[in-house]
């Protein structure tokens, strides 16, 4: 059977009218991060908090309609809610109490202007280099939208408890994990209410059993919102790095979140080019697809460190959807040693804090 498109489940979602606003969800612009993968099927809908409790039935015909796909193996379909601008802090900012991790030395997070620039595969490879490097790391999945973590890093099973109560976080060629995507059970649908999905990040700080970790990688959803709002206010953030592709449009993106960032105070590290060139399997040649050196020009710009460029490569996908990311099984490989230098950068960035 032929994969199943985005196209395709966008059509059959469009059959779903919103009774209250007389429209269907996708012209009414209420779907949020659609993924269509090997006949699964996820996305949000957002809708107003207030009207959450009666939309269950509209959760539900969505759900329905994504499933009478052809091909179409599985569908998880969530109520959120409707994001809000970020409020950036007003003066009495410095009120904010951060969250104490006294077992945890630095918190680095890793964003993007846009969804599927490769923000997700960066954190991973980021994280395994500087655990290669000999440092102690974790790495937080705070993606709502697709928490993608645990399936890069290999993981099937769902954390337990310890005694205690707390989450015991898996462990993965050897860093330590925890997803937002643990946090719900799959066949209950939840509405990330803002205060939840914020709560949510919180927990996988306060509640989990962190060994004593040198550095928490954290993979934020795409864009500015809550999440990020939160991270910045409650957690004691030594800097961030923003993932971007060459592209005018993902820069523009890119320069959105790099200067929310910068307004709420978090040091920014730099930014890291993703799929700056592919790199022809055939002949080696690197072809510069969407131009060449935009993230540098940008980086320039906005008086940010370039912190490195990595290719375009069917090793670098392949090996992070087989749960094998690049740099834990090759070590040897260029991408990998591209990824122990932007690590390395951005050691030098926490350590200059410590
Ligand atoms: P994001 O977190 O920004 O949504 P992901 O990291 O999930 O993006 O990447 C989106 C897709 O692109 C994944 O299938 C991933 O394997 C692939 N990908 C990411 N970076 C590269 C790269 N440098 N070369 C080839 N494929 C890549």
């Amino acid at each position: 059977m032929p994969d199943v498109t985005q196209e395709q489940v966008l059509e059959a979602l469009k059959a779903v009218t919103d009774p209250d606003r007389g429209g269907n969800i996708v012209d009414l612009d209420m779907l949020q991060g659609l993924t269509v993968k090997d006949g699964k099927v996820s996305f949000a809908i957002e809708v107003d908090p207030a009207r959450g409790p009666e939309l269950e039935g509209l959760r539900q015909a969505a759900e329905d309609a994504a499933k009478s796909v052809p091909g179409v193996k599985a569908v998880a379909a969530i109520l959120t809610a409707e994001r809000p601008a970020p409020q950036l802090m007003p003066d009495n900012q410095a009120e904010f109490t951060k969250m104490e991790l006294p077992t945890i030395q630095s918190v680095v997070a890793v964003a993007s202007g846009k969804g599927g620039v490769g923000k997700s595969t960066t954190a991973v490879n980021l994280a395994l280099a500087l655990a290669a490097d000999g440092k102690s790391v974790g790495i937080i999945d705070a993606d709502i939208y697709g928490p993608s973590i645990p399936r890069m890093l290999g993981i099937t099973e769902q954390p337990v408890q310890s005694e205690s109560g707390q989450i015991v976080p898996l462990t993965a060629h050897g860093i330590e994990c925890m997803s937002m995507g643990f946090m719900v059970d799959e066949a209950t649908p939840i509405i990330w209410r803002g205060p939840m999905a914020t709560g949510a990040l919180e927990q996988l700080f306060s509640d989990v059993e962190w060994g004593e970790l040198d550095v928490l990688v954290v993979d934020m959803p795409p864009g500015t919102g809550d999440i990020h709002l939160t991270l910045s206010q409650r957690i004691p953030l030594s800097g961030v790095v923003i993932v971007s592709t060459p592209q005018d449009i993902a820069l523009a993106d890119a320069r959105k979140g790099l200067n929310m960032f910068r307004k709420v105070d978090v040091p920014v590290f730099g930014i890291v080019e993703n799929m700056s060139y592919f790199l022809c399997p055939d002949n080696g040649k690197r072809y510069y697809i969407f131009g060449q050196d935009g993230a540098k020009r940008e980086a320039e710009n906005l008086e940010v460190d370039f912190l490195g460029e990595v290719p375009l490569d069917t090793r670098i996908r392949e090996t992070s959807d087989e749960g094998q990311p690049i740099v834990a099984t090759d070590p040897g490989n260029e991408h990998s040693e591209t990824y122990r230098a932007i690590a390395a950068k951005v050691w030098d960035k926490i350590a200059a804090q410590i």
